[in-house]
């Protein structure tokens, strides 16, 4: 049995252990929200731990910049926390990557206090949760940044959490621009040598094609590969191997190998590898 039944008091012990044991994440879903004792102990030491809370709480003009009861989050703000208002929000849910706990406790000294509240928890669905409740549907309604109409449904206040997944995304964005800038030099590369070729073959004789891609490279007929596609080839390191185009003239032809590395009009053209 991997489920537990927590009564009104097991909760906010719960609650600070599912703080104490999270690494990567700790999603903490509360409409309502005022710190008890025991509770500031464990955040202060999150925060100095930097992990990596992030707060829903409900959006409520009180609860904002400005409301009365803002000075309670800016307290987490400040901790390096992330804060998401959401509109309409009802949901109690505490989670971290091992455990999660679905409650009717607020996070909320007075709920602890006086009333009877019921939780039950749960190991090894924190991927399932943090995808289906988590992102797509608390955090896959519309953001509210700037807007005026009636779809706006929650706003972000960046902490730890989200500053490094916005990063990650922005490295990983750039790596696949630059990844597609250089395929698209490639590209250009092999199309003017092969007009060049195509008009006079005398021109770049000191640059040939990878039989496997087309990408120029160095001419020389015993090491008719890229790098990339090279050490693809050396993992199997067949001779006989199908591959696509002529390494001196670029053009497709369905009889190439590392064996025969060129068409058959420019194999002549060729030192014959030493392994021929
Ligand atoms: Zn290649
Ligand atoms: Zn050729």
């Amino acid at each position: 049995m991997n489920q537990e039944l927590f009564k009104t008091d097991e909760i906010a012990s719960a609650i600070t252990r599912i703080i104490d044991e999270s690494q990567k994440y700790c999603f903490i879903v509360t409409p309502y929200y005022n710190v008890w004792d025991q509770l500031a102990k464990s955040l202060a030491k999150a925060a100095q731990q930097q992990k990596k809370l992030v707060f829903f709480i409900r959006y409520e003009v009180d609860y904002v910049e400005g409301g009365i009861n803002y000075k309670r989050i800016k307290v987490l703000i400040d901790y390096g926390f992330d804060v998401v208002y959401v509109k309409n929000l009802h949901a109690k849910l505490y989670m971290n990557e091992k455990e999660i706990l679905v409650t009717s406790l607020n996070m909320y000294d007075k709920s602890v206090r006086a009333n009877f509240e019921l939780g039950i928890n749960i190991r090894g669905r924190s991927e399932y949760f943090k995808k289906n409740f988590i992102e797509n549907e608390l955090l896959g309604a519309k953001e509210y940044y700037g807007q005026n109409g009636q779809e706006e449904c929650y706003r972000i206040v960046e902490g730890r959490y989200f500053a490094e997944k916005r990063e990650r995304e922005e490295e990983e964005k750039k790596k696949e621009e630059e990844r597609l800038q250089a395929e698209m030099k490639r590209k250009e590369e092999r199309a003017q040598l092969l007009s060049e070729r195509n008009s006079k073959l005398e021109n770049n004789e000191n640059k040939g094609f990878c039989i496997r891609c087309g990408t120029v490279i160095p001419l020389d007929s015993t090491r008719p590969f890229c790098l990339d596609c090279y050490k693809k080839w050396a993992s199997w390191g067949n001779y006989d191997w199908q591959e696509k185009f002529c390494h001196v003239c670029g053009k497709e032809f369905n009889n190439i190998s590392m064996r025969k590395p060129c068409c058959s009009q420019h194999l002549k053209s060729q030192n014959k590898p030493s392994y021929f």
